[in-house]
Protein backbone atom coordinates (compact mmCIF):
# COMPACT_ATOMS: atom_id res chain seq x y z
CA UNK A 1 0.00 0.00 0.00
CA UNK A 2 1.35 3.63 -0.89
CA UNK A 3 2.08 5.72 2.03
CA UNK A 4 2.27 9.48 1.57
CA UNK A 5 6.46 10.53 2.71
CA UNK A 6 5.50 13.48 4.16
CA UNK A 7 2.11 14.30 5.25
CA UNK A 8 3.08 17.89 7.26
CA UNK A 9 5.12 20.37 4.78
CA UNK A 10 8.09 22.17 6.28
CA UNK A 11 5.64 25.07 5.85
CA UNK A 12 2.78 23.79 7.45
CA UNK A 13 5.02 22.81 10.64
CA UNK A 14 6.61 26.25 10.61
CA UNK A 15 3.40 27.19 11.08
CA UNK A 16 2.63 25.26 13.95
CA UNK A 17 5.30 25.64 15.71
CA UNK A 18 5.09 29.92 15.06
CA UNK A 19 3.41 29.26 18.82
CA UNK A 20 5.98 27.71 20.75
CA UNK A 21 8.61 29.86 21.51
CA UNK A 22 9.47 30.43 25.22
CA UNK A 23 8.65 33.85 27.00
CA UNK A 24 11.02 35.45 29.26
CA UNK A 25 9.37 35.46 32.30
CA UNK A 26 8.02 37.85 33.98
CA UNK A 27 9.52 39.99 37.10
CA UNK A 28 7.57 42.45 39.28
CA UNK A 29 9.07 44.04 42.52
CA UNK A 30 8.35 42.75 46.18
CA UNK A 31 6.61 45.70 47.87
CA UNK A 32 8.29 44.84 51.31
CA UNK A 33 12.20 44.33 49.85
CA UNK A 34 12.28 45.73 46.78
CA UNK A 35 13.55 42.48 45.51
CA UNK A 36 12.63 41.22 41.97
CA UNK A 37 10.27 37.87 42.16
CA UNK A 38 7.28 36.57 40.72
CA UNK A 39 4.24 37.91 40.25
CA UNK A 40 1.31 36.29 42.69
CA UNK A 41 4.00 34.34 44.35
CA UNK A 42 5.66 34.48 47.95
CA UNK A 43 8.89 37.18 47.44
CA UNK A 44 12.07 34.63 47.48
CA UNK A 45 14.08 36.52 49.78
CA UNK A 46 12.15 38.16 52.63
CA UNK A 47 9.04 35.29 52.54
CA UNK A 48 6.58 38.24 52.26
CA UNK A 49 3.22 38.01 50.63
CA UNK A 50 0.06 40.16 50.52
CA UNK A 51 1.96 42.74 53.59
CA UNK A 52 2.66 39.92 55.35
CA UNK A 53 5.31 37.13 56.26
CA UNK A 54 4.16 33.62 54.77
CA UNK A 55 6.95 32.15 54.58
CA UNK A 56 10.98 31.99 56.86
CA UNK A 57 12.84 34.48 55.45
CA UNK A 58 15.74 33.11 53.63
CA UNK A 59 14.18 30.14 53.44
CA UNK A 60 14.99 28.62 49.63
CA UNK A 61 11.40 28.71 47.80
CA UNK A 62 10.54 27.06 44.22
CA UNK A 63 10.52 29.59 41.66
CA UNK A 64 13.41 32.07 43.02
CA UNK A 65 13.89 35.00 40.18
CA UNK A 66 17.32 34.34 39.32
CA UNK A 67 18.97 37.58 38.59
ZN1 LIG B 1 10.56 40.72 49.44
Amino acid sequence: MAVPKRKVSPSRFGMRRSHEALRAESNAECPNCGELKRPHHVCASCGYYDGREVAAAGKTLKGVVRT
